[in-house]
């Protein structure tokens, strides 16, 4: 029986079956590529990726590696410095008047990781770790205190902190020895004017 249906173009049959199939094609060309690529998908969290040493997220407080003995001297500058005021400190003091760690407390949901406390400690033992999976379904768990800052440096990062205290030490030395030196060289030039004044009197 004869039927009045119009024939479909073939650009109709292109753009029907032909591009969906070349579609198909491409994608499982790209597919089988990838079949014999280095996997770079890891099992997190058993596995883990190797993060630069650089990278900024949790805060940690270092203690002496070994004798657990505190390095931080609670002198408020990295409270100070912080720029959203996310570092709460109250020193403990001694009977020598020495200042002692006592509330040392971080709000990591404020914290913004510019690491400008990193920066200004004088005794290095505020540093932001790579730690970066700490997350909390609340805001409380993240307000870190001493017990949750606290750890002991590694041999690596002590032996770092030795060598940077130490160049600052000689650096202010050899700063002092030169003012010293300027100075009784200004006496020196002083006397020697005064003399050549009182000659000529
Ligand atoms: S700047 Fe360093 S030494 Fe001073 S209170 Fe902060 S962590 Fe402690
Ligand atoms: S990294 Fe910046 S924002 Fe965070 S605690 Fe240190 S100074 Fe404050």
């Amino acid at each position: 029986m004869p039927t009045n249906k119009p024939k479909e173009s073939f650009a109709r049959w292109i753009s029907k079956v032909a591009m969906p199939l070349w579609g198909i094609r491409a994608g499982l060309y790209i597919t089988a590529q990838h079949l014999f690529r280095k996997k770079i998908t890891v099992q997190y969290p058993e596995q883990r990726l190797e993060i630069d040493p650089s990278y900024r997220a949790k805060i940690s407080l270092l203690n002496e590696p070994g004798s657990h003995a505190e390095i931080c001297i609670s002198c408020k500058q990295c409270e100070n410095i912080c720029p959203v005021g996310c570092i709460t400190i109250i020193p403990k003091v001694d009977e020598n008047k020495k200042r002692h760690v006592g509330t040392f407390d971080v709000d990591l949901s404020r914290c913004l990781f510019c690491g400008m406390c990193e920066e200004i400690c004088p005794e290095f033992c505020i540093v932001l770790d790579e730690v970066f999976d700490y997350s909390s379904y609340s805001r409380d768990g993240l307000y870190l205190t001493v017990s949750g800052l606290t750890r002991d440096a590694s041999d690596q990062e002590w032996r770092a902190m030795v060598e940077v205290k130490e160049a600052k030490k000689r650096e202010a030395e050899a700063k002092k020895k030169a003012r010293e030196e300027a100075k009784k060289k200004q006496e020196e030039e002083d006397a020697k004017k005064k003399a050549e004044e009182g000659e000529q009197n």
